[in-house]
């Protein structure tokens, strides 16, 4: 295995846009580096730390990852009182660095991943070289995009129903979306809402059968068909929001507290295209019941390579599995 040293080297890179050869660049070598600063890149730093592998972190150019943007936390065990988002990502950040990782502050822009050892450029224009990576750069929420709906992010409205939605128990809310995410959190909802405004922008659903009948099946829920949104409106947080049907034009008001969109997310992992696989959607393929990816050496973990459960519990999780295969890998090639 090669050692935490450094060496000289002569290679090109190929970026999307240019290319651009480097010649006698000092180039650090690591065990570990792991990519993206989520739950599931703190929790992979945390065991990959303690197992004395020394890994650098690139936190990318969101620190923290989703739970940045979240505000309390509620369903993370370990906190009875619940935690702030930022809060939470602070403790993993220092329990990271506590055993050793070294986080770098930089974004990821290319990887070489094929060959026996690794190669990972920066936004800073860093280069290193390592013997394995553990991916876990996260996916984002898509948002409708309207104005409003940026001015309410987190003053009612949310991305994430399994998170929020407890916040709005015994109220009336709204959801966008069509697909599996938002007849799961559509019901979801419905069982701690007095009542679920679920707003679908053709006049079919995309969800499975299944899904679709249990909606359609749930007295509170009310679908609305070739419903769009126009604009969340409220004095300092959400009270209600301005819809529109696409065929009849006509614009109308629902008065809600809560505003949940669920219209798909997706997973930060363009820099992977061509050397890992991925399905349709882009989320990374990892073989059954471990973080591998099709190349040795790299794993993958967190919402980057999950698109059904998205939970930071479960992100954590994946992180654990993603260092401790990864340690074992190592150890096996030494
Ligand atoms: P999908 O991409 O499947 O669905 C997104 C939905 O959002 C579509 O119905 C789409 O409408 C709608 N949409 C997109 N943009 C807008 C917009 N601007 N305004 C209004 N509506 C919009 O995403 P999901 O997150 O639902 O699912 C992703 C994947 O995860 C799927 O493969 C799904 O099966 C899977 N999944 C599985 C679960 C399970 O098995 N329990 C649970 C959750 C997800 P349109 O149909 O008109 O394009």
């Amino acid at each position: 295995m090669c050692k935490n040293t450094f060496f000289l080297c002569n290679f090109a890179h190929n970026l999307d846009t240019n290319s651009y050869k480097r010649n006698d660049i000092r180039m650090q070598h690591e065990h570990v580096i792991i990519i993206g600063s989520g739950p599931a890149g703190y929790t992979a730093a945390i065991y990959a730390a303690r197992a004395g592998l020394k890994p650098i972190m690139f936190t990318g150019s969101a620190p923290g990852g989703q739970l940045m943007t979240t505000t309390e936390v509620e369903n993370f065990p370990g906190y009875p009182e619940g935690i702030m988002g930022p809060e939470m990502m602070e403790d993993l950040r220092k329990q990271a660095e506590r055993f050793g990782t070294r986080i770098k502050y930089e974004f990821v822009v290319s990887c070489e991943l094929t060959g026996e050892v690794k190669k990972i450029v920066t936004d800073g224009g860093d280069e290193y070289s390592t013997d394995s990576v553990i991916i876990s750069t996260g996916a984002d929420a898509k948002w409708l995009g309207l104005p409003s709906e940026e001015a309410f992010k987190n003053r009612g409205a949310s991305a994430c129903a399994v998170c929020d939605g407890f916040f709005f128990r015994g109220k009336e809310v709204a959801i966008v979306g069509a697909g599996d995410t938002a007849a799961e959190e559509a019901s979801y909802l419905a069982k701690l809402c007095t009542k679920v405004h679920l707003l679908v922008r053709r006049d079919e659903m995309r969800a499975s059968k299944i899904m679709q009948e249990r909606v359609k099946n749930t007295a509170n829920i009310e679908i609305h068909w070739n419903t769009e949104t126009l604009e969340l409106l409220g004095d300092n947080v959400l009270s209600s929001i301005r819809i529109k049907n696409n065929q009849t034009q006509a614009e109308s008001t629902l008065n809600v507290s809560g505003f949940f969109v669920a219209i798909g997310h997706k997973p930060n992992t363009d820099i992977f295209k061509g050397q890992l696989d991925m399905d349709d959607a882009g989320y990374l393929i990892t073989k059954p019941g471990t973080t591998n990816t099709n190349i040795e050496g790299v794993f993958a973990s967190g919402d980057a390579q999950d698109k059904v459960y998205r939970q930071a519990v479960t992100a954590a999780g994946t992180g654990c599995m993603a260092a401790l295969d990864a340690e074992r890998w190592l150890a096996a090639r030494e």
